[in-house]
């Protein structure tokens, strides 16, 4: 199970959510068909989506639809989430999964030079209940996905933000993967913010925490450095989770119009339709696309 846990640390002045998704990142690896390297990539952005359709979604009609666009080969990623009540619901796509890259001179795979240091990230929340939609976007810092996110969080949300997201992969698949995100309240001090500054320096990172089963409990006490931390939340879920259905796709279809709908008749006399976020396949034989066309 993917396990995630909220914390407060020093009397409240901090809060602290941590994430073990090394379930989920494998899942969305064989789901996408994704090598080490977009494996590691898309490990860290499906993470940070996770966590934020838990920290972001207050209503479970919302959705949060993030996307990176970088000058790097993976090209475009997109992950749309959703919540419903303690689960973050979460589906990914990425344009060019197959991309595998030499590692780093210090031994790290090349996130950011696989997604590109030039380009932007996107997040874009919109509720179904008010119909109100907010749009944020920052240029990208480094592609190295938390970094940017970072960025994000203190630009767009003016929300200071500590992050580390990370996955440790290796061609059998996903070893660990998760990451935590610490803010601090307006009435935390100098005092506690050293202490956390201290801590951060000396803490391994979070895959090798994760790979050194290190609970989520212990993680959050050792990147605060606050012993007394307390629980607020361990009943909270990230899962992959794809809404397709024929039904969505017929919908594509008669959008395309009669004409192009008859040349596939005429060409194929059939149509396939994968969905980019799951690979489900769904097919439409020439009776359906036939029927479709009479809806028009
Ligand atoms: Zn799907």
């Amino acid at each position: 199970m993917n396990k995630i846990e909220r914390y407060l640390a020093y009397d409240g002045k901090a809060s602290i959510i941590c994430a073990n998704t090394t379930e989920l990142i494998e899942e969305i690896r064989k789901i996408h068909d994704l090598t080490p390297t977009t494996t590691a990539a898309m490990g860290r952005f499906a993470t940070i989506c996770g966590i934020m359709g838990l920290t972001s979604i207050k209503e479970n009609d919302d959705s949060i639809t993030v996307q990176i666009k970088g000058s790097g080969p993976v090209g475009t990623i997109v992950g749309v989430v959703k919540r419903e009540n303690n689960i973050s619901k979460i589906k990914t796509y990425m344009q060019n999964p197959l991309v595998e890259l030499p590692l780093k001179s210090n031994g790290k795979i090349d996130v950011g030079g696989a997604v590109g240091n030039v380009g932007f990230l996107n997040v874009i929340k919109q509720s179904d209940v008010t119909d109100a939609e907010y749009n944020g976007l920052v240029p990208l810092v480094s592609g190295e996905i938390a970094e940017d996110f970072t960025e994000y969080f203190a630009t767009s949300e003016q929300k200071p933000t500590v992050l580390a997201l990370g996955v440790l992969v290796n061609k059998d698949g996903t070893q660990s993967a998760g990451g935590y995100m610490i803010n601090l309240m307006p009435d935390a001090t100098e005092n506690e913010i050293t202490k956390i500054e201290e801590a951060l320096s000396k803490a391994p990172s979070i895959s090798e925490l994760l790979a050194n089963n290190k609970s989520l409990n212990e993680i959050a006490k050792i990147v605060t450095g606050d012993e007394n931390i307390q629980l607020l939340e361990d009943n909270l879920e990230i899962k992959f989770d794809c809404d397709c259905s024929k039904e969505k796709f017929e919908k594509g279809l008669i959008s395309i119009g009669k004409e192009d709908l008859n040349k596939i008749i005429e060409e194929d006399g059939r149509a396939e339709i994968v969905c980019q976020f799951c690979n489900k396949k769904y097919n439409f034989n020439k009776e359906e696309l036939e029927e479709l066309i009479k809806k028009i």
